[in-house]
This record gives C-alpha cells, sequence and structure tokens, in this order.
C-alpha cells in the first residue's frame, strides 16, 4: 500500500502537471488570436513629479481579456507569450498602440500633450526581435519624435545577454528615447553594468517601498539606492506610492518621481488623458488661488 500511495502521488503530479500544460496551450491559442486580432488593450499609469504633483509620463501596461470575458493578469499571460515566442508580436504591438495613442493625444490636446509614455521590454523580446527598427517605425507610422519615449526593461535583460543589449539600448538611445531600469533591487544587478549602460531612470521595486514607514532597512535600501542613482547621473522613480505619506517622505529623500495607486490606478486611454488634462486645470486653479492669498 505504501508503494501505491506514492504511485497515486505521481499519478496526481502528473495529471497537474498535464493539466497545467494542457491550460498553458490553450492560453497560447487565445493569446495567438488576441494578438492578431488586436483585441489586447493597453492601460496607462500617470508617472508624477513627487516635487510638484505634476504628470510626467504614464506607463504603458498590456491588459488582455479573453473571449469569455476572462480578465488576465501580464503576471500570468506575459510569460506565456515569452515561451510560445508571441512575445516579439505583443511587444510590436505595445509600441505601435503606445504611439498611436500617444499621437491621438497630442491632436486632442491640440500639440504636444507635454507627456512621454513608458512601454515595458521582456528580456525575451530584445533576445529575439531588433527593437530599435521597430520603435523608429512607429514613430515615422505616427508622426512622433523618439524623446516622448522611454524604454522599461529589467536587469534579467542585461545578465542574459550584456553585449546584445548594449547595442540596442545605444540604438534606442541614438533615436532619443529613454532607458529605465525597472523593478530596480530584485534582479541581480551587476554594478559595473549599470554605470556602463545608457540608463537614464531607476525604478525603485515596489517591494521596497510598500512598508517602507515601518521598516528601517527599507528605508536604508531606498537611500542607498538614491545616492547610487545620482552618484550615476541617473533619475528615480519610486513604484507602489500608496499613501501621501510614502510620497513626501519619498520626495524629502530626493527621489524624482513617483507611481502609484496614490496617484492613479492604470487607466484606459481615454481616462488617462482626461485625469492629465484635469490634473493640469486643478493644479492651475490651486496655484491661482495660492497667488491670491
Ligand atoms: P511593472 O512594469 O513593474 O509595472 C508596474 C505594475 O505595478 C503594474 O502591474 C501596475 O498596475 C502595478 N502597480 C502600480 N502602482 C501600484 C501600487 O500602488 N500598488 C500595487 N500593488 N501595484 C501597483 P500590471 O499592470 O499587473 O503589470 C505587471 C507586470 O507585467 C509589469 O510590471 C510588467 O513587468 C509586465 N507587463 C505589463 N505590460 C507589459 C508589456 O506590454 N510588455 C512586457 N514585456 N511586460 C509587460
Ligand atoms: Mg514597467
Ligand atoms: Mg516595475
Ligand atoms: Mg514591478
Amino acid at each position: 500500500t505504501k508503494r501505491a500511495k506514492s504511485t497515486g502521488r505521481v499519478e496526481a503530479y502528473q495529471n497537474s502537471a498535464f493539466a497545467l500544460a494542457r491550460e498553458q496551450f490553450a492560453m497560447e491559442t487565445s493569446l495567438r488570436r488576441a494578438i492578431e486580432d488586436r483585441h489586447l488593450r493597453l492601460n496607462y499609469q500617470p508617472i508624477c513629479d513627487l516635487a510638484t504633483g505634476a504628470i510626467t509620463s504614464f506607463e504603458a501596461l498590456s491588459r488582455w481579456t479573453d473571449e469569455q470575458g476572462q480578465e488576465f493578469s501580464p503576471c500570468d499571460f506575459i510569460p506565456v507569450a515569452e515561451e510560445s515566442g508571441l512575445i516579439v508580436p505583443l511587444g510590436r504591438w505595445a509600441i505601435d498602440e503606445a504611439a498611436r495613442t500617444l499621437a491621438g493625444w497630442d491632436r486632442l490636446a491640440g500639440g504636444n500633450c507635454g507627456v512621454q509614455l513608458a512601454v515595458n521590454l521582456s528580456a525575451i523580446q530584445l533576445q529575439r526581435d531588433a527593437i530599435a527598427p521597430v520603435l523608429q517605425q512607429a514613430l515615422s507610422d505616427h508622426g512622433l519624435t523618439g524623446d516622448r519615449f522611454t524604454l522599461e526593461l529589467t536587469e534579467s535583460a542585461i545578465v542574459s545577454d550584456p553585449d546584445g543589449i548594449t547595442e540596442t539600448m545605444h540604438a534606442l538611445k541614438a533615436l532619443g528615447a529613454r532607458l529605465a531600469m525597472d523593478d530596480f533591487g530584485t534582479g541581480y544587478s551587476n554594478l559595473a553594468h549599470l554605470q556602463k549602460l545608457p540608463i537614464d531612470i531607476l525604478k525603485i521595486d515596489r517591494s521596497f517601498i510598500t512598508g517602507m514607514l515601518a521598516d528601517r532597512d527599507k528605508v536604508a535600501i531606498v537611500r542607498a539606492i538614491l545616492s547610487l542613482a545620482q552618484a550615476l547621473g541617473m533619475r528615480t522613480t519610486a513604484e507602489g506610492v500608496e499613501t501621501v505619506e510614502l510620497s513626501q517622505t519619498l520626495a524629502a529623500l530626493g527621489c524624482n518621481h513617483g507611481q502609484g495607486y496614490i496617484y492613479a490606478r492604470p487607466l484606459e486611454a481615454d481616462a488617462a488623458l482626461a485625469f492629465l488634462l484635469h490634473s493640469r486645470t486643478s493644479a492651475a486653479t490651486t496655484s491661482a488661488i495660492a497667488s491670491t492669498r
């Protein structure tokens, strides 16, 4: 019976592994169709200047609702896209869609709407596709300049292919784009690489920001990242800013930008533009009131 028991366990394991593989395959099939039919969407989350509160950019985040109406998190479908190679068409779509949205905002604002868009790039996508020509195409298709874009990459992209990534990063910089190191502090950062690569922005991972006010170790890490960034001439963005206290503390520590639910959750494109325009009128009203005092 001991033996039967362990056989049963192996079978249960095999069944669940099989079920998982089947689930992944089903997801891959419907994700492929969603990309072809352009059924993915981008949501846009504001990134604010911590000193002034002004929105300086938005991060574009992929969203997918399948035909059954089930909403998937990018944390679930990006890995499937990476394993299946679908990350290449998905990544191309994201750059084109972000450029289309930004050009639309400019039209509605009657000129340059004054914000940048940040688009995420995965390590596997960077290995498999030439991103600079993809961005260049999107810029010319939508009549935009490269300085309107930030590309976010993770430490794993550098670890996996330091030479290839260096070339890609310089090509993106040549187009005028900015480069951000996403989720900084969670990967295997090689600080020598960090210094050699043309990175403009360090995004401090949310895990260091959440609960920071009650955790001296987290504050120490955040301070260290901020002074590293300053020494290397990089700007900083804190992820996961969920409270006013956090935004004030981060501003006092010298962090440049904040992103998080305290400002807004990721929004649909039209809601994001409305949020931007509204934030400016209310800021103008506030300063007009202040100047009459
Ligand atoms: P990320 O690039 O670090 O993006 C920030 C994530 O944190 C987003 O999750 C955002 O909704 C979430 N977030 C923002 N503010 C807060 C906050 O105050 N509190 C909390 N708890 N969360 C906050 P999301 O949209 O689920 O995306 C997850 C990850 O999926 C992204 O992390 C990014 O790595 C990846 N991803 C999303 N879209 C794309 C894409 O188009 N291409 C690639 N390659 N990756 C993408
Ligand atoms: Mg990101
Ligand atoms: Mg991030
Ligand atoms: Mg993150």
